[in-house]
């Protein structure tokens, strides 16, 4: 967790000056602007942002199931069932939104469903973890949820969670090229956090005790699946090691959910007890989360270097409670080669 506030003052500043320097009186022509260009420009925009969600929250599930999977001796999970699947929901958005959920998402569906099923928007996956119990039951990505055991979809994620929360199978009724189809799975026991996207400027990862939030601008400064499976584990290790337990399931992992952001009252109560050795142990426990995965984790100090070349302050300096980069780098690197070392003498015996 780092809030770049040196990068925010040098922006303001210089937002300050670009924009105040000009006091000449000087005559323009507004151009005309109609209402409706301005809903298309509006569309437009939504559209690349709801897209922009769905393919973070798509490589974030990649990588993060089977550190979820992975790691289940240590983290608490709660009786709740996993399905290794992401939904997203017309109320997963904000209410003046909807249209854009039935353009974007829903386009598609022959209206005669939407009579026959009573609703006037279905729910649809938008990603299926490799070897999940949706991978192995045949879900797709695309698939459009007509029905939850034999349930209409309205509160969709409710009744998500109440069936996840209470039995480890679940039925769905789905809609793919025009067929209906049936699927039954069986869940299984993972790790309940979730693993979101979330639109921030600056790169920055966040944990709150029952979720991980990695912002837009980190997944974009990643360049390899390692570098985000180790700031997923860094904030998994938060989660798990510094936070009392919490009931999460997998019916709240958001995918296209723009507007959700870390709880501030969990976040108060981690910062109070912020330190130096949780920042540190976060990073080696992190390591070892990511690990345990089967990710290599070969260049993940690229990130660091990365970043410091955007805070040149943190490569040797810390701040009040992060090493700095440098340091975190080398500890990292050596955790890793322990790693490493004490894998080969098990895979030797
Ligand atoms: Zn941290």
């Amino acid at each position: 967790m780092k809030v770049y506030l040196n990068l925010l003052i040098i922006f303001f500043v210089l937002i300050i000056n670009s924009c105040s320097n000009n006091n000449k009186n000087i005559s323009f022509h507004f151009p005309n602007v109609s209402q409706l260009d301005e809903e298309e420009e509006v569309f437009l925009q939504k559209k690349i942002l709801i897209n922009e969600m769905i393919y973070a929250s798509k490589l974030l599930h990649k990588i993060s199931w089977p550190i979820l999977k992975k790691n289940i001796d240590i983290c608490n999970h709660n009786g709740s069932y996993s399905l290794g699947v992401l939904f997203a929901a017309e109320q997963d958005l904000p209410k003046n939104d909807s249209s854009y959920y039935r353009l974007l998402l829903n386009r598609e569906i022959n209206p005669y469903y939407f009579k026959k099923y009573d609703t006037v928007s279905f729910p649809i996956i938008i990603s299926v973890a490799k070897n999940s119990p949706a991978y192995k039951s045949q879900l797709l990505e695309k698939d459009i949820i007509l029905e939850i055991n034999s349930q209409k979809v309205w509160d969709f994620r409710e009744k998500l969670k109440e069936s996840l929360t209470h039995s480890s199978v679940i039925n769905f009724t789905i809609l793919r090229n025009d067929k209906v189809i049936k699927k039954s799975i069986q869940g299984i026991k993972a790790c309940n956090y979730n693993v979101q996207a979330m639109p921030a400027s600056s790169p920055n990862a966040f944990a709150d005790g029952e979720k991980v939030f990695i912002t837009l601008a980190a997944i974009k400064l990643a360049k390899t699946e390692d570098e985000l499976a180790f700031l997923i584990g860094h904030e998994l290790a938060h989660n798990i090691y510094h936070y009392n337990y919490k009931k999460g399931t997998e019916a709240n992992n958001f995918t296209i959910n723009y507007l959700d952001i870390p709880k501030l009252k969990n976040l108060n109560s981690f910062f109070l007890f912020s330190t130096h050795n949780k920042e540190t142990e976060a990073d080696l426990k992190g390591v070892e989360i990511a690990f345990k995965a089967g990710y290599s984790l070969d260049n993940v100090n690229d990130y660091w270097r990365r970043l410091s070349v955007f805070n040149p302050s943190l490569i040797s300096s810390s701040s009040t409670v992060y090493k700095s980069n440098a340091l975190r780098a080398i500890m990292i690197s050596k955790t890793l080669k322990r790693l490493k070392v004490s894998n080969e003498k098990k895979q030797k015996k």
